[in-house]
């Protein structure tokens, strides 16, 4: 799967993508990132991409001229949809992130400044998306964040597809408490059943618990 990145700031992604399941998967070939940078599609001396709003008001918004030149330069490699990542798109969430990754690619817009000149919305996005009701400074943490959530759904990318299947938000059943050696650390043990070796007693805690986490431990416990 391809990721092709439009920012101001590409810099920033090789260091979070470099290390861990996402780069690895990066090193085996199952994904290609590319950080591009807004700027290399200008046309004037001082690299502007960003311009007052029409209307007044503060701050400056992102033109929409070098956003169109940088996803038209980018299309003949990737085919996905052009994703603009905003504060009021749809919200990032597992289904959202399975969905992305059966696309062939992402061209992945990020914001800076007040935001973008809403004809990126209207004549070039195919989708919003945000990671949350909050406000950053920047699309690119957003697209970090949408980036490695998709990633590690690529098939290959982690190593064993059945910690895929026990993530919390696969299934309700899902997302249970881990723990690992010295069995007592600091007066703090583990739960007994797990050291029990009974594993149908071990299946069963760990369904209460996720369903627990879920909010759904009454429902769980009167199915039972
Ligand atoms: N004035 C804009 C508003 O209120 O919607 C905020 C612009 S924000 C300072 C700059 C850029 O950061 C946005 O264009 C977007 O790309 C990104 N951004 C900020 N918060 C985000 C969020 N929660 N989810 C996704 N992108 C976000």
């Amino acid at each position: 799967m391809r990721f092709d990145v439009i920012t101001i700031f590409p810099g920033m992604f090789g260091a979070v993508f470099e290390p861990g399941v996402v780069g690895r998967g990066i090193e085996r070939g199952l994904i290609e990132l590319h950080a591009h940078d807004l700027r290399d599609h200008t046309h004037d001396r001082h690299r502007q991409v960003d311009d007052m709003p029409f209307g007044g008001g503060p701050g400056m918004v992102i033109k929409p001229e070098p956003v169109f030149e940088a996803v038209e330069s980018i299309r003949p490699h990737n085919p996905g949809p052009v994703v603009l990542m905003e504060p009021w798109g749809e919200p990032m969430d597992q289904r959202l992130a399975a969905e992305l990754a059966s696309e062939p690619g992402l061209i992945i817009v990020c914001g800076r400044y007040e935001g973008i000149d809403d004809r990126v919305r209207t004549a070039l996005a195919t989708r919003e998306v945000s990671i949350g009701d909050y406000v950053l400074s920047g699309g690119e943490i957003p697209a970090m964040v949408l980036i490695d959530a998709v990633a590690r759904l690529v098939p290959g990318v982690v190593g064993d597809p059945e910690s895929l299947t026990q993530d919390t938000f696969s299934n309700e059943s899902a997302g249970w408490p881990q723990f690992t050696r010295p069995a007592e650390y600091r007066g703090l043990g583990v739960p007994e059943v797990l050291l029990s070796g009974d594993h149908a007693r071990i299946r069963q805690w760990r369904r209460q618990q996720a369903a627990a986490r879920h909010g759904s431990q009454t429902k769980e416990l009167k199915k039972s």
